[in-house]
């Protein structure tokens, strides 16, 4: 059954309706491309699975159950850019990715559990091929290592989903085939559910299990509303 469910989902901001009742399940180990021309609400659809932002209607389950918002334990996100701290090294960058699954509070991880989240960072950098870059800094690296870093710290709590918003536009054709197979090594030994938005519709369809097309909802703010009970 599906790992993720959407429910009637509708996200309107004020009287524009950006997502207009979506349905969709989405499979454990699936990997889903999400195309669309900008402004279609690609980036709202990443921020409602992170649950940075809830629907407007409907709901959005994880496993049957509300999803809680970011930061927990099952999701990592990668950005086009800044997902990673300039002023962190790689290692530190990475266990902050577990310092953020397992203590959000303090912030901080101590004694043995710091010593476990390193040792699990380095696993991680090595996976991502970075495990001889341990004390550099992002400034340090091109773009395709930085994005190499900003997957290992997505990565290192071992989430089951991760989102990947744009994560090789920046780069440059050689290294996108890069990390290209670097993305489809990693989800498959790691046994992951992928949700990628990318504007290369090449890259959608040669990574892509399925790609969920989303279009721009040109709706009449005066006509009636499409959900719940209408008067007629
Ligand atoms: P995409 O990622 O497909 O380009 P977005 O999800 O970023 O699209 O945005 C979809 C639409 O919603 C855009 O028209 C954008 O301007 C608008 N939008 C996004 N976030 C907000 C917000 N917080 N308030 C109002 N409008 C927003
Ligand atoms: P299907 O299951 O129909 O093969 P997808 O898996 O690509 O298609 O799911 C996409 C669904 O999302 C389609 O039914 C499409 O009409 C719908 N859709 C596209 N854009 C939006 C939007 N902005 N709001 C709600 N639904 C949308």
């Amino acid at each position: 059954s599906a790992l993720l469910n959407l429910r009637d989902v509708w996200v309107e901001y004020g009287d524009r309706i950006i997502i207009e009742n979506l349905n969709l399940d989405i499979d454990a180990g699936s990997f889903v491309s999400v195309v669309g021309p900008s402004g279609a609400g690609k980036s709202t659809f990443l921020r409602l699975i992170l649950g940075q932002e809830a629907p407007t209607h409907g709901k959005i389950l994880l496993d049957g159950t509300p999803l809680i918002p970011e930061c927990g334990p099952d999701r990592g996100v990668v950005f086009q850019r800044y997902s990673v701290f300039p002023h962190l090294s790689v290692l530190r960058n990475t266990i902050f990715g577990m310092e953020c699954a397992q203590a959000p509070i303090s912030g901080r991880l101590f004694g043995s559990a710091r010593r476990a989240a390193e040792a699990e960072a380095i696993e991680m950098l090595t996976a991502v091929g970075l495990g001889d870059s341990l004390h550099l800094y992002p400034a340090q690296m091109s773009g395709g290592m930085q994005q190499r870093l900003a997957i290992a710290q997505a990565l290192v709590k071992r989430p089951r989903i991760l989102l990947l918003d744009e994560p090789f536009g920046a780069l440059d054709p050689g290294i996108r085939a890069d990390m290209h197979a670097l993305i489809t090594r990693l989800w498959r030994d790691y046994t992951l559910t992928i949700i990628m938005v990318t504007h290369d519709i090449g890259e959608a369809f040669s990574l892509g299990t399925r790609v969920l097309a989303l279009d721009k909802r040109r709706h009449d703010p005066h006509a009636p509303h499409r959900f719940g009970a209408t008067a007629v």
